[in-house]
């Protein structure tokens, strides 16, 4: 019997499934496997053995043929990858990515051949589709992709749902702001029939987790989402046509060759992959030289906490003169200065700041013709002409960098405005934070400039929103788990303002803790970090608060996943230099002690941040014994930092 099944092994499967190829990662944990059925080709996951994707199809249509269905297996070509590179402005400095790549042959009923390749890494599956030329047809569009994602039945999901078009303020959604539910049942209906953003996080019971999202979108295609979910498979759909009121198509349009973006998941059995990953930049490269060293940093911000009526010169002098006292590097001067300042007193402001040794970011509508949102300046940033007039004054007048709002979503027509005005503004060494706008996919490493996105539920919800007060624990403790794991996070925030309006009483009331705040410096990462202090903070919050803010980074070499569950808890730690920050927050309703193994803290004093039980910070020493064991406890709404 053991016999004829060895032999079975042996010789069966070569022709009975010649269409079957399988790829693991370098140690041998993550396998995927790919069989053509029925004419549709599909792929499989598996970690150490445990099922994390069932058989979930690949394929297109297209309009010059349908790479969907009737397709025949014809072969495959193995690889490695081993790549090192440095990127500046991620969660990890230094990154080696390490690969087998496989990639499969597949032939549709008209005998048009197209690839598909897949990387598999430690914890990171990637593929992507690649078009070639077929004769004298050398363009393409893209009309739907039945690419999918099949999740075992006892998988939970934590998704958010995409926004519809042309909603919320001035008519200016998707941007990716209706927060994440945790542990929701897989394929749960949303409530616009709209599908989910990536990234989602897929739980898959014991068997692992498994974090899926995209990298690489350029001009070349739209930006993508997970359709609605049925029997576990969730589909890439492509953008509503009613995005960017109605204009511009819903496909991806392109020269061949060419190819998708690189659809990603990630893949463990505990979080630790899912927090460190760093697949979104490992596929991709710089798509232009920096037309010089751009400088990241810090930088204040009225209108966060002072709102519109601090759009005047003398408002923006003390929150200039606070970034001076705080020795921060910037100033984003918001919305309505076009109207309320004007260019000359604009540039007066400048100068004053850069008298100041603090230089500026100023704020832009993105517009055109994809919302009715009132701020300005309007209808400068979405023509190449007016935008480089603007941009060759901005220049003149020592601007640095430019934070650009409301975006009309994710069709290709936008990806194109996305990536021109990176590509202007870096011709006028401008650095660019986009805001009310789409998940980055692997931007900070394609554009050098590109230093900063919204796409979460951000700091000026904390201010709108008593709801989103309520919950501002429980979303700190789901980012570095899913938006902030695959692209950087511009999420404007630390607030020490008790009230979270200018008077500092009566309504808007924080209900986190000081160090709770200073913890969400760490754990929410940003190259250019607007901090959501106001000139009061100097004499009104306590001292060490003030002395941490002046000192913490923006840029680091290093993460390290500790501790926590998405939406419970977080423990993390990052380090600049020489130097680790331990960040934890506590979104449970009850006080958590944890015993933490710190080895980079080993036999050293280390300041320890903390609440007591009314939530009143304050910071001691605590000396970390020689095996790096320590205890902590973090209060509920509370944080805790460790810092050498
Ligand atoms: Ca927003």
């Amino acid at each position: 019997m053991k016999k004829i099944l060895i032999i079975s092994l042996l010789f069966c499967p070569l022709w009975i499934y010649p269409q079957d190829a399988t790829v693991s990662s370098p140690d041998g944990k993550l396998g995927l496997s790919i069989a053509v059925k029925t004419g549709v080709p599909f792929y499989s996951v598996k970690y150490n053995g445990k099922t994390i994707l069932e058989d979930s199809p690949l394929g297109f249509i297209s309009n010059i043929g349908d790479f969907s269905k009737n397709m025949t297996f014809e072969g495959k070509n193995e690889g490695k990858i081993d790549k090192s590179y440095i990127q500046d402005k991620i969660k990890t400095k230094n990154v080696h990515y390490v690969a087998n790549e496989l990639t499969i042959r597949l032939k549709n009923a008209e005998n048009k051949e197209i690839e598909v390749v897949f990387r598999v890494s430690a914890n990171d599956i990637a593929f992507r589709y690649q078009i070639p030329r077929f004769g004298g047809t050398m363009s393409c569009v893209i009309e739907k992709e039945t690419t999918g994602f099949r999740f075992p039945s006892f998988t939970t999901t934590f998704l958010s749902t995409m926004m519809a078009p042309m909603g919320g303020w001035g008519r200016s959604t998707p941007s990716y702001e209706n927060g994440y539910e945790a542990d929701g049942a897989l394929c749960k209906p949303t409530r616009n029939n709209e599908g989910y953003v990536f990234p989602g996080l897929f739980h898959v019971g014991d068997n692992g987790w498994a974090l899926v999202s995209e990298t690489g979108v350029s001009s070349l295609y739209c930006a993508s989402h997970l359709k609605e979910g049925k029997e576990g498979l969730y589909t890439v759909g492509f953008p509503n046509m009613l995005q960017n009121n109605g204009f511009g198509s819903s496909g991806a349009s392109f020269g061949l060759p060419g190819t998708s973006p690189w659809r990603t998941i990630t893949v463990g059995d505990n979080l630790k992959p899912i927090v460190e990953t760093t697949i979104a930049y490992d596929l991709v490269e710089p798509l232009y030289e920096p037309s010089q060293e751009y400088r990241y940093g810090r930088s204040t911000w009225s209108w966060i906490v002072w709102q519109d009526a601090s759009m005047n010169y003398d408002d923006q002098v003390k929150f200039i003169d606070l970034a001076n006292a705080m020795g921060y590097e910037y100033i984003l001067i918001d919305a309505l200065w076009d109207v309320n300042l004007g260019k000359t007193k604009l540039e007066e402001l400048v100068n004053y700041a850069h008298s100041k040794n603090v230089d500026v970011f100023l704020w832009y509508n993105s517009n055109g013709g994809a919302n009715d949102a009132p701020q300005g300046p309007r209808d400068v940033m979405n023509t190449s002409v007016a935008r480089k007039k603007e941009m060759k004054w901005l220049k003149e007048i020592g601007i640095k960098g430019l934070k650009i709002d409301f975006f009309g979503g994710d069709k290709q027509e936008t990806m194109r405005l996305y990536e021109d005005i990176l590509s202007d503004a870096n011709d006028f060494g401008l650095m660019i934070i986009f805001h009310g706008c789409t998940l980055p996919r692997g931007w900070e490493r394609m554009y050098p400039n590109f230093v900063g996105a919204e796409a979460v539920v951000a700091s000026e919800n904390l201010v709108f929103s008593q709801q989103v007060r309520e919950q501002e624990a429980f979303n700190a403790c789901l980012h570095p788990f899913i938006r902030n794991a695959v692209a950087c996070m511009e999420f404007g925030g630390t607030f020490l303002n008790k009230y979270l309006n200018r008077s500092n009483s009566g309504r808007n009331l924080r209900l986190t803790s000081d160090v709770f705040q200073l913890a969400t410096a760490v754990l929410f990462q940003n190259p250019i970090q607007n901090f959501a202090l106001t000139p009061d903070n100097l004499t009104g919050s306590p001292a060490f608060a003030i002395e941490f803010m002046k000192k913490v980074p923006t840029v680091w070499d290093e993460i390290c996943f500790i501790d926590g569950y998405p939406g419970k808890y977080v423990v993390l730690a990052r380090r600049n230099g020489s130097q680790w920050y331990l960040a934890a927050v506590n979104a449970e309703s009850q006080a958590m002690k944890l015993k933490l193994n710190l080895p980079f803290f080993a036999g050293k004093t280390v300041d320890y941040y903390s609440d007591d039980k009314t939530l009143v910070s304050s910071v001691r020493q605590m000396k970390i014994n020689a095996k790096g064991e320590a205890e902590i406890i973090i209060q509920p709404n509370g944080g805790v930092i460790l810092k050498n």
